[in-house]
Protein backbone atom coordinates (compact mmCIF):
# COMPACT_ATOMS: atom_id res chain seq x y z
CA UNK A 1 0.00 0.00 0.00
CA UNK A 2 1.71 3.50 -1.05
CA UNK A 3 1.31 6.65 0.95
CA UNK A 4 0.83 9.60 -1.47
CA UNK A 5 0.73 13.08 -0.58
CA UNK A 6 -2.05 15.05 -3.34
CA UNK A 7 -1.52 18.84 -3.45
CA UNK A 8 -4.60 20.66 -5.65
CA UNK A 9 -4.14 23.94 -6.38
CA UNK A 10 -6.88 27.18 -6.11
CA UNK A 11 -7.78 26.51 -9.74
CA UNK A 12 -8.16 22.94 -8.69
CA UNK A 13 -10.77 23.79 -6.00
CA UNK A 14 -12.20 26.85 -7.28
CA UNK A 15 -15.71 26.30 -6.50
CA UNK A 16 -17.84 23.74 -5.06
CA UNK A 17 -18.04 21.92 -8.63
CA UNK A 18 -14.18 21.15 -8.64
CA UNK A 19 -14.23 20.29 -5.21
CA UNK A 20 -16.41 17.38 -5.83
CA UNK A 21 -14.31 17.29 -8.58
CA UNK A 22 -11.56 16.68 -6.46
CA UNK A 23 -12.94 14.52 -4.22
CA UNK A 24 -14.22 11.93 -6.83
CA UNK A 25 -10.44 11.50 -7.65
CA UNK A 26 -9.59 11.22 -3.84
CA UNK A 27 -11.88 8.74 -3.61
CA UNK A 28 -11.29 6.48 -6.77
CA UNK A 29 -7.23 6.33 -5.19
CA UNK A 30 -8.61 5.28 -1.91
CA UNK A 31 -10.33 2.69 -3.47
CA UNK A 32 -7.54 1.75 -5.25
CA UNK A 33 -5.98 0.86 -1.48
CA UNK A 34 -3.39 4.21 -1.17
CA UNK A 35 -3.34 5.68 1.91
CA UNK A 36 -3.98 9.95 1.22
CA UNK A 37 -2.73 13.26 2.76
CA UNK A 38 -3.81 15.82 0.69
CA UNK A 39 -3.10 19.58 0.67
CA UNK A 40 -5.34 22.50 -0.41
CA UNK A 41 -4.75 25.80 -1.35
CA UNK A 42 -7.36 28.47 -1.64
CA UNK A 43 -10.13 28.61 -4.06
CA UNK A 44 -8.24 30.78 -7.16
CA UNK A 45 -8.46 34.26 -6.06
CA UNK A 46 -9.26 34.49 -2.67
CA UNK A 47 -5.70 34.85 -1.40
CA UNK A 48 -6.02 38.19 -3.30
CA UNK A 49 -9.36 38.92 -2.06
CA UNK A 50 -8.17 38.39 1.13
CA UNK A 51 -5.25 40.77 0.83
CA UNK A 52 -7.33 43.51 -1.34
CA UNK A 53 -9.58 43.53 2.52
CA UNK A 54 -6.80 44.55 4.28
CA UNK A 55 -5.57 47.09 1.77
CA UNK A 56 -9.06 48.26 2.26
CA UNK A 57 -8.25 49.20 5.63
CA UNK A 58 -4.81 50.06 5.79
CA UNK A 59 -1.76 50.03 3.47
CA UNK A 60 0.87 48.28 5.80
CA UNK A 61 -1.22 45.43 7.42
CA UNK A 62 0.89 44.18 10.98
CA UNK A 63 2.11 40.65 9.53
CA UNK A 64 0.53 38.76 12.00
CA UNK A 65 -2.93 39.94 11.59
CA UNK A 66 -2.42 39.39 7.70
CA UNK A 67 -1.41 36.38 8.37
CA UNK A 68 -4.82 35.15 11.12
CA UNK A 69 -6.47 36.51 7.64
CA UNK A 70 -5.04 34.23 4.92
CA UNK A 71 -5.31 31.31 6.58
CA UNK A 72 -8.57 31.02 6.47
CA UNK A 73 -8.45 31.09 2.70
CA UNK A 74 -7.28 27.78 3.15
CA UNK A 75 -9.21 26.56 6.05
CA UNK A 76 -12.90 26.91 4.18
CA UNK A 77 -10.97 24.75 1.55
CA UNK A 78 -10.02 21.88 3.33
CA UNK A 79 -13.62 21.86 5.82
CA UNK A 80 -15.64 21.99 2.02
CA UNK A 81 -13.19 18.96 0.34
CA UNK A 82 -13.60 16.86 3.75
CA UNK A 83 -17.86 17.70 3.47
CA UNK A 84 -17.04 16.04 -0.08
CA UNK A 85 -15.12 13.19 0.48
CA UNK A 86 -17.54 12.08 3.46
CA UNK A 87 -20.57 12.45 1.02
CA UNK A 88 -18.70 9.91 -1.10
CA UNK A 89 -18.61 7.52 1.50
CA UNK A 90 -14.57 8.03 1.92
CA UNK A 91 -14.04 8.72 5.78
CA UNK A 92 -11.65 12.17 6.23
CA UNK A 93 -10.74 14.58 8.65
CA UNK A 94 -9.51 18.31 8.20
CA UNK A 95 -6.98 19.86 9.78
CA UNK A 96 -5.16 23.02 10.01
CA UNK A 97 -1.49 23.49 9.58
CA UNK A 98 -1.48 24.55 13.15
CA UNK A 99 -3.58 21.53 14.17
CA UNK A 100 -1.35 19.13 12.58
CA UNK A 101 1.61 21.02 14.53
CA UNK A 102 3.30 22.33 11.23
CA UNK A 103 6.21 24.34 13.51
CA UNK A 104 7.78 27.41 11.49
CA UNK A 105 9.88 30.03 12.55
CA UNK A 106 8.45 33.39 13.45
CA UNK A 107 8.75 34.97 10.04
CA UNK A 108 5.28 36.07 9.42
CA UNK A 109 4.17 36.04 5.64
CA UNK A 110 7.35 34.01 4.93
CA UNK A 111 7.81 31.65 7.58
CA UNK A 112 10.00 28.61 6.86
CA UNK A 113 8.91 25.03 8.17
CA UNK A 114 11.00 23.63 10.85
CA UNK A 115 9.58 20.40 12.40
CA UNK A 116 6.30 18.41 11.58
CA UNK A 117 4.74 16.48 14.67
CA UNK A 118 3.28 13.31 12.43
CA UNK A 119 1.85 11.36 15.56
CA UNK A 120 -1.60 12.31 14.65
CA UNK A 121 -1.28 12.17 10.94
CA UNK A 122 0.19 8.90 11.35
CA UNK A 123 -2.91 7.87 14.03
CA UNK A 124 -5.44 9.33 11.60
CA UNK A 125 -3.92 7.48 8.46
CA UNK A 126 -3.48 4.36 10.25
CA UNK A 127 -7.34 4.64 11.01
CA UNK A 128 -8.52 4.23 7.11
CA UNK A 129 -9.19 8.47 7.38
CA UNK A 130 -7.91 10.83 4.05
CA UNK A 131 -6.61 13.51 5.98
CA UNK A 132 -6.63 16.58 4.55
CA UNK A 133 -4.17 19.61 5.15
CA UNK A 134 -4.69 23.41 5.09
CA UNK A 135 -1.54 24.89 2.59
CA UNK A 136 0.36 27.65 3.33
CA UNK A 137 0.23 27.58 6.79
CA UNK A 138 2.00 26.96 9.98
CA UNK A 139 2.06 27.75 13.76
CA UNK A 140 5.29 29.75 15.35
CA UNK A 141 6.36 28.33 19.10
CA UNK A 142 4.49 30.95 20.73
CA UNK A 143 1.30 29.63 18.83
CA UNK A 144 0.96 32.51 16.54
CA UNK A 145 -0.38 31.56 12.82
CA UNK A 146 2.35 32.10 10.82
CA UNK A 147 1.53 31.91 6.44
CA UNK A 148 4.57 30.30 3.56
CA UNK A 149 4.61 33.03 1.07
CA UNK A 150 2.97 32.79 -2.03
CA UNK A 151 2.61 29.59 -3.42
CA UNK A 152 3.55 27.96 -0.32
CA UNK A 153 0.53 25.14 -0.25
CA UNK A 154 3.57 23.15 -2.65
CA UNK A 155 6.17 23.04 -0.05
CA UNK A 156 3.49 22.44 2.42
CA UNK A 157 2.38 19.28 0.52
CA UNK A 158 6.58 18.51 0.25
CA UNK A 159 6.66 18.80 3.56
CA UNK A 160 4.19 16.81 4.83
CA UNK A 161 5.34 14.09 2.29
CA UNK A 162 9.21 14.24 3.83
CA UNK A 163 8.28 14.46 7.02
CA UNK A 164 5.77 11.33 6.75
CA UNK A 165 8.17 9.02 4.60
CA UNK A 166 5.44 9.17 1.57
CA UNK A 167 6.22 7.34 -1.51
CA UNK A 168 5.02 10.06 -3.77
CA UNK A 169 4.46 13.73 -3.83
CA UNK A 170 1.86 14.57 -6.58
CA UNK A 171 1.06 18.33 -7.13
CA UNK A 172 -1.91 18.81 -9.34
CA UNK A 173 -2.50 21.73 -11.24
CA UNK A 174 -3.65 23.59 -14.28
CA UNK A 175 -1.42 22.40 -16.58
CA UNK A 176 -0.41 18.51 -17.35
CA UNK A 177 3.54 18.73 -16.44
CA UNK A 178 6.61 20.16 -16.77
CA UNK A 179 7.70 21.42 -20.50
CA UNK A 180 11.03 21.26 -22.53
CA UNK A 181 9.78 24.92 -22.95
CA UNK A 182 7.28 27.29 -23.14
CA UNK A 183 4.29 26.05 -25.54
CA UNK A 184 3.28 29.31 -25.69
CA UNK A 185 6.55 30.26 -27.06
CA UNK A 186 7.36 26.62 -29.13
CA UNK A 187 3.73 25.17 -30.20
CA UNK A 188 5.72 21.65 -30.28
CA UNK A 189 7.08 21.62 -27.05
CA UNK A 190 6.65 18.27 -24.85
CA UNK A 191 5.72 17.08 -21.70
CA UNK A 192 8.85 15.96 -20.22
CA UNK A 193 8.07 12.12 -18.63
CA UNK A 194 11.52 12.88 -15.90
CA UNK A 195 14.14 14.98 -14.92
CA UNK A 196 16.59 15.67 -11.91
CA UNK A 197 15.49 18.02 -9.24
CA UNK A 198 18.74 19.65 -9.99
CA UNK A 199 17.46 20.57 -13.28
CA UNK A 200 13.96 21.71 -12.40
CA UNK A 201 15.67 24.21 -10.28
CA UNK A 202 18.04 25.40 -13.10
CA UNK A 203 15.03 25.65 -15.18
CA UNK A 204 13.27 27.77 -12.42
CA UNK A 205 12.00 30.21 -14.71
CA UNK A 206 9.78 27.67 -16.46
CA UNK A 207 9.25 25.66 -13.38
CA UNK A 208 7.94 28.84 -11.63
CA UNK A 209 4.76 29.18 -12.89
CA UNK A 210 4.03 25.21 -12.46
CA UNK A 211 5.55 24.68 -8.51
CA UNK A 212 6.88 27.01 -5.68
CA UNK A 213 10.92 26.48 -6.30
CA UNK A 214 11.24 26.05 -2.95
CA UNK A 215 9.19 23.47 -2.82
CA UNK A 216 11.78 21.39 -4.60
CA UNK A 217 14.60 22.63 -2.75
CA UNK A 218 12.56 20.59 -0.13
CA UNK A 219 12.17 17.85 -2.32
CA UNK A 220 15.69 17.31 -3.02
CA UNK A 221 16.88 18.21 0.36
CA UNK A 222 14.85 15.33 1.66
CA UNK A 223 14.53 12.70 -1.42
CA UNK A 224 11.14 12.94 -2.23
CA UNK A 225 9.59 11.88 -5.77
CA UNK A 226 7.68 14.86 -7.16
CA UNK A 227 5.04 14.88 -9.58
CA UNK A 228 3.66 17.49 -11.53
CA UNK A 229 -0.04 16.62 -13.17
CA UNK A 230 -3.28 17.78 -13.96
CA UNK A 231 -6.45 17.78 -12.01
CA UNK A 232 -8.53 17.81 -15.02
CA UNK A 233 -6.98 15.05 -17.33
CA UNK A 234 -5.48 11.45 -16.77
CA UNK A 235 -1.90 11.41 -17.26
CA UNK A 236 1.30 10.39 -15.64
CA UNK A 237 2.79 13.98 -15.65
CA UNK A 238 6.49 14.65 -15.18
CA UNK A 239 8.38 13.05 -12.67
CA UNK A 240 11.27 15.28 -10.57
CA UNK A 241 13.67 13.09 -8.46
CA UNK A 242 17.35 12.48 -8.19
CA UNK A 243 19.11 12.30 -10.96
CA UNK A 244 19.62 8.44 -11.39
CA UNK A 245 22.08 5.64 -13.37
CA UNK A 246 19.45 4.40 -15.29
CA UNK A 247 17.93 7.41 -16.31
CA UNK A 248 17.51 7.75 -20.29
CA UNK A 249 19.36 10.75 -20.88
CA UNK A 250 18.70 13.47 -22.80
CA UNK A 251 21.55 15.51 -23.68
CA UNK A 252 19.42 18.44 -22.71
CA UNK A 253 16.13 18.41 -21.32
CA UNK A 254 14.96 22.03 -21.75
CA UNK A 255 15.46 26.03 -22.76
CA UNK A 256 14.28 28.06 -20.30
CA UNK A 257 14.29 31.54 -20.26
CA UNK A 258 13.74 34.89 -18.34
CA UNK A 259 12.42 38.37 -19.06
CA UNK A 260 12.37 39.72 -15.34
CA UNK A 261 16.31 40.59 -16.46
CA UNK A 262 18.44 44.29 -16.77
CA UNK A 263 22.04 44.17 -16.92
CA UNK A 264 24.39 46.66 -15.62
CA UNK A 265 27.73 47.84 -16.65
CA UNK A 266 30.13 49.50 -14.86
CA UNK A 267 33.69 50.41 -16.77
CA UNK A 268 36.96 51.47 -15.98
CA UNK A 269 37.22 51.13 -12.32
CA UNK A 270 40.75 50.22 -11.07
CA UNK A 271 42.00 46.30 -11.09
CA UNK A 272 42.44 45.97 -7.44
CA UNK A 273 41.79 43.94 -4.87
CA UNK A 274 38.56 45.03 -2.90
CA UNK A 275 36.43 46.17 -6.17
CA UNK A 276 33.87 43.39 -6.75
CA UNK A 277 33.40 44.00 -2.82
CA UNK A 278 33.04 47.36 -2.89
CA UNK A 279 30.60 47.27 -6.26
CA UNK A 280 28.37 44.32 -5.16
CA UNK A 281 28.20 45.40 -1.06
CA UNK A 282 25.93 48.53 -1.84
CA UNK A 283 23.88 46.28 -4.23
CA UNK A 284 23.92 43.69 -1.51
CA UNK A 285 22.83 46.18 1.44
CA UNK A 286 19.85 47.80 -0.32
CA UNK A 287 18.66 44.03 -0.63
CA UNK A 288 18.77 43.59 -4.52
CA UNK A 289 19.47 40.29 -5.65
CA UNK A 290 22.00 39.92 -8.70
CA UNK A 291 21.91 37.15 -10.99
CA UNK A 292 24.58 36.84 -13.52
CA UNK A 293 28.35 38.31 -12.62
CA UNK A 294 31.26 38.86 -15.32
CA UNK A 295 34.11 41.19 -14.74
CA UNK A 296 36.92 41.51 -17.29
CA UNK A 297 40.41 40.66 -17.20
CA UNK A 298 41.74 43.63 -16.23
CA UNK A 299 44.01 46.06 -19.02
CA UNK A 300 46.17 48.98 -17.94
CA UNK A 301 45.39 49.01 -14.75
CA UNK A 302 41.30 48.88 -14.79
CA UNK A 303 38.55 46.38 -15.57
CA UNK A 304 35.18 45.80 -16.44
CA UNK A 305 32.77 44.72 -14.74
CA UNK A 306 28.74 43.51 -15.58
CA UNK A 307 25.90 41.78 -13.69
CA UNK A 308 22.54 41.09 -14.12
CA UNK A 309 19.32 41.86 -11.74
CA UNK A 310 15.77 41.84 -11.62
CA UNK A 311 14.24 44.12 -14.05
CA UNK A 312 11.90 45.44 -11.24
CA UNK A 313 15.24 46.52 -9.50
CA UNK A 314 16.93 48.21 -12.76
CA UNK A 315 16.29 51.71 -10.96
CA UNK A 316 17.44 51.41 -8.08
CA UNK A 317 20.37 49.40 -8.87
CA UNK A 318 21.55 52.21 -11.53
CA UNK A 319 21.78 54.45 -8.88
CA UNK A 320 23.38 52.93 -6.01
CA UNK A 321 25.84 51.54 -9.06
CA UNK A 322 26.56 55.74 -10.17
CA UNK A 323 27.08 56.79 -7.04
CA UNK A 324 29.71 53.99 -6.31
CA UNK A 325 31.12 54.49 -9.79
CA UNK A 326 31.91 58.01 -8.44
CA UNK A 327 33.48 56.82 -5.70
CA UNK A 328 35.64 54.38 -7.39
CA UNK A 329 36.28 56.60 -10.05
CA UNK A 330 34.49 54.35 -13.19
CA UNK A 331 35.30 55.75 -16.57
CA UNK A 332 31.64 55.00 -17.05
CA UNK A 333 28.24 53.55 -15.77
CA UNK A 334 25.46 52.16 -18.29
CA UNK A 335 22.91 49.59 -18.24
CA UNK A 336 20.31 47.76 -20.46
CA UNK A 337 16.78 46.87 -19.12
CA UNK A 338 15.75 45.33 -22.41
CA UNK A 339 17.57 42.31 -22.17
CA UNK A 340 16.62 38.27 -21.23
CA UNK A 341 18.75 35.60 -20.11
CA UNK A 342 18.15 31.87 -22.24
CA UNK A 343 19.26 28.80 -20.67
CA UNK A 344 19.71 25.89 -21.92
CA UNK A 345 19.34 22.71 -19.44
CA UNK A 346 20.42 19.31 -19.20
CA UNK A 347 22.27 16.53 -16.73
CA UNK A 348 23.58 15.32 -19.79
CA UNK A 349 25.86 17.92 -20.60
CA UNK A 350 28.10 16.50 -17.59
CA UNK A 351 29.25 13.62 -19.93
CA UNK A 352 29.03 16.09 -23.45
CA UNK A 353 31.07 18.33 -24.59
CA UNK A 354 30.82 21.20 -27.21
CA UNK A 355 27.20 21.99 -25.92
CA UNK A 356 28.31 25.03 -25.78
CA UNK A 357 29.65 26.27 -29.24
CA UNK A 358 27.06 24.20 -30.53
CA UNK A 359 24.59 26.85 -28.74
CA UNK A 360 26.64 29.39 -29.87
CA UNK A 361 26.49 28.18 -33.21
CA UNK A 362 22.59 28.39 -33.28
CA UNK A 363 22.37 31.96 -31.88
CA UNK A 364 25.02 33.30 -34.67
CA UNK A 365 23.52 31.33 -37.13
CA UNK A 366 20.17 33.60 -36.57
CA UNK A 367 22.15 36.50 -36.11
CA UNK A 368 21.56 37.15 -32.38
CA UNK A 369 24.64 39.32 -30.35
CA UNK A 370 25.54 37.29 -26.96
CA UNK A 371 25.99 40.05 -24.54
CA UNK A 372 26.65 38.09 -21.77
CA UNK A 373 27.39 33.92 -20.98
CA UNK A 374 27.33 31.93 -17.63
CA UNK A 375 28.03 28.15 -17.36
CA UNK A 376 27.29 25.81 -14.65
CA UNK A 377 28.17 21.83 -15.12
CA UNK A 378 24.42 20.79 -15.95
CA UNK A 379 23.68 25.02 -17.82
CA UNK A 380 24.75 27.56 -20.36
CA UNK A 381 23.10 30.63 -19.95
CA UNK A 382 23.23 33.71 -22.61
CA UNK A 383 22.19 36.95 -22.36
CA UNK A 384 20.58 38.19 -25.39
CA UNK A 385 18.45 41.30 -26.61
CA UNK A 386 14.98 40.92 -25.74
CA UNK A 387 13.58 40.95 -29.00
CA UNK A 388 15.45 37.84 -30.10
CA UNK A 389 13.94 35.55 -27.18
CA UNK A 390 11.40 33.82 -29.58
CA UNK A 391 13.70 33.20 -32.38
CA UNK A 392 16.20 31.92 -29.99
CA UNK A 393 14.50 29.68 -28.06
CA UNK A 394 12.86 28.18 -31.09
CA UNK A 395 15.93 27.69 -32.66
CA UNK A 396 17.83 26.47 -29.81
CA UNK A 397 14.58 24.10 -29.11
CA UNK A 398 15.02 22.43 -32.93
CA UNK A 399 18.57 22.45 -32.81
CA UNK A 400 18.60 20.14 -29.50
CA UNK A 401 15.34 17.98 -31.20
CA UNK A 402 13.60 18.81 -27.83
CA UNK A 403 10.38 18.04 -30.22
CA UNK A 404 11.16 14.70 -30.99
CA UNK A 405 9.92 12.03 -28.11
CA UNK A 406 12.79 11.38 -25.56
N1 LIG B 1 -3.18 30.47 -1.33
C1 LIG B 1 -1.79 30.82 -1.33
C2 LIG B 1 -1.48 31.69 -2.53
O1 LIG B 1 -2.36 32.04 -3.30
C3 LIG B 1 -0.90 29.64 -1.27
C4 LIG B 1 -0.98 28.71 -2.44
O2 LIG B 1 -1.95 28.73 -3.20
O3 LIG B 1 -0.07 27.90 -2.61
O4 LIG B 1 -0.36 32.06 -2.74
MG1 LIG C 1 0.34 27.45 -6.82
Amino acid sequence: MALVVHKYGGTSVANTERICAIADKVSLARQAGDSIVVVVSAMSGETNRLIGLAREITERPNPRELDVLLSTGEQSTIALLCMALEKRGVAARSYTGGQVRILTDAMHNKARIMDIDTARLDAELNSGKVVVVAGFQGVDRDGNITTLGRGGSDTTAVALAAALKADECRIYTDVDGVYTTDPRVVPGARRMKQLSYEEMLEMASLGAKVLQIRSVEFASKYNVPLRVLSSFEDGEGTLITREDESMEQALISGVAFNRDEAQVTVQGVPDQPGIAFGILGPVADAGIEVDMIIQNVGADGSTDFTFTVHRDDYGRAMEILRSTGDKLGAREVSGNDTIVKVSLVGVGMRSHAGIASKTFGVLAKEGINIHMISTSEIKISVVIDEKYLELAVRALHKEFELEQAA
